[in-house]
């Protein structure tokens, strides 16, 4: 198992008790982007292109408190921006633990090593390393030469020292599969806790706009990723999440599942898309027109949109929302991802592609009503295997942001 027993029983624990209160839309991973700045200038990043005196700024350790404490997500991801680059990260994120929060820590560990002091081992803080390949490919995608090396020094160091340390791979269309498998076996080998893959989100103010996989483009790949995957390889994906990207199940996304809070406020809809700010938590919620956002919106800012941030917390209210659902967690857990049986990827796209429980050409179409309830128009034994299908970890760290 790639996550700890004590992470996945606070998070079936808060997930069950949202389900007892009949909390229809509730957070689970908060987006805490507490400054911009960063010391790499990605070719996919939509994150960094901001005025000068946007970049300076970044949110004091109060402010990132006091947006905890208003969501209430049991796991808060840092992504940035370089959130080492932010001279209190180490008090942001001792108050974040003191606050029994799981903690990720997403960076390119360029500043890692240095940092380190920083920080105290603990079972709520994790290090999520931005990492897009082998050496190679990792250096072409975040433009610069030498920073594979050095986040794999950083990974051995700090896993040496105690830390949790996971990774986080951002694909695109130029991603070489048995590249990609290769660094899974790298990766296994230096012994990081799972491995959270994501495709790319097609940003707006991303420099290079012909990187990003479309939807049917994601699928093969990540077929082709996740094929005979090796037993060693821990991922940080629900396997629901994983069956999805293999285009066997068509969930709907739940952007209310991991709000973003930064210099701005309370970002509408997501993490991905910028839509307008809020002042609280509770005003995000009740002002934003959810019914836009997500592919049966039709809205064509979703439409290829497959990421993690928008659909792994779908999947993880899924994953503890039975104990049908427990069991299939244990059977995924045990036997890996799903090999047979994923539909065909040549099927024509549909019309009846719409959101409302018809059949999916890429597989039976699950309605999924937030976070919560399912009901599928396909058959039932899939149906209640999709809503039963558990989850291996929940790991708020978004793949397309750092
Ligand atoms: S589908 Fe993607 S872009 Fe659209 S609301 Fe969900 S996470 Fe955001
Ligand atoms: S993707 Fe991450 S590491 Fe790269 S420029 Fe953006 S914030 Fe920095």
């Amino acid at each position: 198992m790639s996550v700890p027993v004590r992470q996945m029983w606070t998070i079936a624990s808060y997930v069950l008790k949202q389900r007892i209160l009949g909390n229809k839309r509730y957070p689970l991973v908060l987006m805490l982007e507490p400054l911009f700045r960063c010391n790499l200038a990605c070719a996919g990043c939509g994150k960094i292109q901001h005025p000068v005196e946007i970049l300076r700024k970044h949110l004091s350790p109060e402010e990132c408190f006091a947006a905890a404490d208003e969501c209430g997500a049991p796991v808060i991801s840092i992504p940035g921006g370089e959130p080492l680059l932010h001279p209190q990260i180490g008090e942001i994120v001792a108050g974040l633990v003191a606050r029994k929060k799981f903690v990720y820590l997403c960076t390119n560990a360029i500043l890692l090593e240095k940092h380190l002091p920083k920080f105290k081992p603990s079972p709520y803080l994790t290090f999520s390393i931005h990492l897009d390949g082998p050496q190679e490919e990792h250096d072409f995608a975040v433009c610069r030469e030498g920073v594979y090396d050095v986040a794999i020094s950083a990974i051995k160091t700090a896993i040496a020292q105690g830390y949790r340390v996971t990774t986080n791979t951002t694909v695109y269309n130029n991603a070489q599969p048995e590249a990609l498998r290769e660094m899974f076996d790298t990766l296994a080998d230096l012994g990081v806790e799972g491995m959270m893959l994501s495709p790319g989100y097609q940003y707006e103010k991303a420099p290079i706009q012909t990187l990003f996989l479309q939807r049917q483009q994601t699928v093969s790949l990540f077929r082709k990723l996740f094929s005979n995957a090796k037993k060693r390889w821990k991922f940080n994906l629900s396997p629901l999440f994983i069956e999805f990207l293999q285009g066997a199940w068509n969930l709907e996304c739940t952007p209310w599942g991991s709000p973003t809070y930064n210099l701005f406020g309370w970002q509408k809809p997501c993490y991905l898309m910028n839509e307008g700010y809020t002042k609280t938590f509770k005003e995000l919620m009740e002002t934003t027109h959810w019914p836009d956002y997500g592919r049966a919106s039709g809205n064509p800012k979703c439409a290829n949109c497959m990421v993690h941030c928008g659909y792994e917390p779908t999947a993880v209210a899924q994953t503890f929302g039975s104990w049908n659902g427990l069991y299939h967690t244990a059977i995924r857990t045990f036997f890996g991802p799903r090999q047979k049986n994923l539909p065909p990827l040549d099927e024509p796209p549909s019309s009846a592609d719409s959101g409302t429980g018809t059949r999916h050409p890429l597989g039976e179409f699950v309605a999924l009503s937030p976070l919560g309830n399912s009901s599928s128009s396909g058959s039932s034994s899939r149906s209640s295997e999709l809503a039963g299908v558990a989850s291996r970890q929940l790991n708020g760290s978004p793949a397309a942001a750092s």
